[in-house]
């Protein structure tokens, strides 16, 4: 009886290694990690969360940056540090027009190694102000990505102040799927993460008019949490099991890209070989 007990018991933890191992990796491209969080969840915890919901990678970035390098510290391996211009969660609405912020990015871009800029907010021709035009030729100078949560004509001025910019477009810009396929045709250093959206694959069901964008553009899309308040932490493990399941309804080669691959492949230029 005990021979059969521990046989069931080892062929359990096989079952579920098996599952683990079969388990779409998420690299999860829209994480925040600001102060309100840290003191609440420690680093070491919100890394057990990511683990635990089978992240990879994870696009982290935190107003002040201090949540962010204490991400990286407890986990490099997992965590891509992403540079905010915003020192406090206030800096949302006002830093585009304070001058001060680009000392803030050039100091901790001088102490630092990022892969991106943001995620900012920038609408219209506020993209065309001065401290916006020092971030992105910030971007070039050190080779980042720009993660924008911005509408169409704010990517378009980005665009046209360095056209060999690469910028992640979050949310997809909240956008209709065929103004994402407009831009997307229009720019080719223009990536969409899927954060905070949820018509692409509600009810684990890809809608025709998202499976046609996807399947036009399959090295374009990633997922995304966003954690934009400390509670969302608690949410990624249940987010990356809903990513999983609307995934599974596209062909496993497209759902790979979107899961981790596209994210991988962007972020390669600027990632430090990790030795695995
Ligand atoms: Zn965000």
């Amino acid at each position: 009886m005990r021979v059969f007990a521990v046989t069931l018991l080892s062929l359990l933890s096989a079952a579920a290694l098996s599952a683990r191992a079969a388990e779409l990796p998420i690299f999860d491209a829209h994480v925040h990690y600001s102060h309100d969080a840290w003191e609440n969840l420690p680093p070491r915890q919100a890394i057990a969360i990511l683990r635990r919901a089978g992240i990879k990678r994870a696009l982290v970035s935190s107003s002040g940056d201090e949540g962010t390098q204490r991400l990286v510290a407890e986990a490099p391996d997992l965590v891509l540090p992403s540079l905010r211009p915003y020192r406090t969660r206030g800096d949302i609405a006002t830093w585009v027009r304070d001058e001060s912020v680009s000392a803030f990015l050039e100091d901790r871009l001088a102490r630092h190694h990022y892969v991106a800029i943001g995620e900012f907010h920038l609408y219209g021709a506020d993209a065309d102000l001065p401290v916006a035009r020092r971030m992105v030729a910030l971007a070039r100078q050190h080779g980042l990505v720009l993660h924008a949560h911005s509408d169409p004509d704010a990517i378009e001025r980005l665009f046209r102040q360095d056209p060999r910019a690469r910028i992640l477009w979050a949310h997809s810009g909240f956008e209709r799927p065929e103004s994402i396929r407009a831009m997307l045709a229009k720019h080719r250093n223009l990536w969409c993460d899927l954060a905070f959206r949820s018509e692409q694959g509600a009810g684990g069901q890809v809608p025709a008019e998202w499976r046609a964008l996807l399947t036009e553009f399959p090295d374009r899309f990633m997922v995304g949490t966003d954690t934009y308040t400390p509670e969302r932490w608690h949410y990624i493990v249940e987010h990356a099991a809903w990513s999983r399941a609307w995934l599974a309804d596209l062909p496993p080669p497209l759902a790979e890209r979107i899961a981790y691959r596209n994210a991988d492949t962007l972020f390669a230029a600027t990632t430090p070989a990790r030795g695995q």
